[in-house]
């Protein structure tokens, strides 16, 4: 069941930024360079820190790190 009221959304909104920010101070040094893809369930991890929660939680343990090219002028 879920709560649409305004008050159940603003609570969901406030956790999911809690959620972010607490990611953005606890940033790996990969963080931003690099994305993980998990080899067994195939799901694409954004930060460290979930590849870890994921290890944990699923017993996955194939995870495979992908640099992740920005270039660093827009491209025109
Ligand atoms: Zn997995």
């Amino acid at each position: 069941m879920i709560c649409l009221n305004k008050s159940c959304i603003d609570d969901w909104l406030i956790d999911k930024f809690d959620d972010l920010r607490m990611k953005l101070y606890s940033m790996h040094p990969d963080d931003l360079k690099a994305i993980w893809t998990c080899h067994e369930c195939h799901r694409i991890f954004v930060f460290h820190s979930d590849v870890d929660d994921h290890k944990d939680s699923s017993g996955h343990k194939m995870i495979n790190k992908m640099a992740l090219i920005i270039p660093a002028e827009p491209l025109a």
